[in-house]
C-alpha cells in the first residue's frame, strides 16, 4: 500500500509533469488535502491553485464527507464532486471512470489518507500521490499515532 508519489503539499506537485505522463483526471480528496476538516471555505492560494488546475486538467472532488460541506467546495470551484465516496471502496473510482469514459492511466488521486485514498486507488490500479494533511495537529490523536509512525517508514518517490 504504496502512493504512486508523495509531496508535502498538493501545491507542490509538478502538474506539468503528470499532464506529460497522460494524466488527465485529477481526484482530490477534500478534508486535509484541499483544506482544513475545520474550515468552512477553501483558502485563496489552494483556491487560486485549483483555478489554474481546471485550465488544464479535469478537477473532481472525491471525498467521504457529507454532500452539503463538499458541496459548498464544490461550487465555488464549480467542479464536478462525489460526496461519501466510501473510499477505499472501489464504487467510486468505478462510477468516475465509466462517467468521464477515461482510463485508468488517466487518472490520479490525490489525498491525505493512505487507509482511503491511497488504497482506494491501488485497489482500482490508478496513480496515486499522498499529501501531508493539512492540520497534522488533529492527527495526533491516540488512535492515528500509530498511523503516523508507519506513514514516516514509507518510502517517498517523486517524480
Ligand atoms: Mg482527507
Amino acid at each position: 500500500m504504496k502512493p504512486t508519489w508523495y509531496y508535502e503539499s498538493i501545491d507542490k506537485i509538478p502538474y506539468q509533469k503528470l499532464k506529460q505522463k497522460g494524466i488527465h483526471y485529477l481526484l482530490f480528496d477534500l478534508d486535509n488535502t484541499i483544506l482544513s476538516p475545520h474550515s468552512k471555505t477553501i483558502e485563496k492560494t489552494q483556491l487560486s491553485l485549483l483555478e489554474q488546475l481546471k485550465k488544464e486538467f479535469t478537477i473532481i472532488i472525491v471525498s467521504n464527507s457529507t454532500k452539503k460541506r463538499v458541496f459548498k467546495i464544490a461550487e465555488i470551484l464549480d467542479i464536478p464532486y462525489y460526496p461519501f465516496s466510501f473510499k477505499p471502496r472501489k464504487k467510486v473510482f468505478q462510477k468516475i471512470k465509466k462517467e468521464y469514459q477515461c482510463t485508468n492511466k488517466e487518472m490520479i488521486m490525490i489525498g491525505d489518507q493512505i487507509y482511503t485514498d491511497i488504497l482506494g486507488a491501488t485497489r482500482v490500479h490508478i496513480h496515486s500521490i499522498l499529501v501531508d494533511p493539512i492540520s497534522k495537529k488533529e492527527n495526533f490523536i491516540t488512535k492515528n499515532i500509530r498511523f503516523l509512525e508507519k506513514r514516516n517508514n514509507i518510502e517517498r518517490d517523486v517524480l
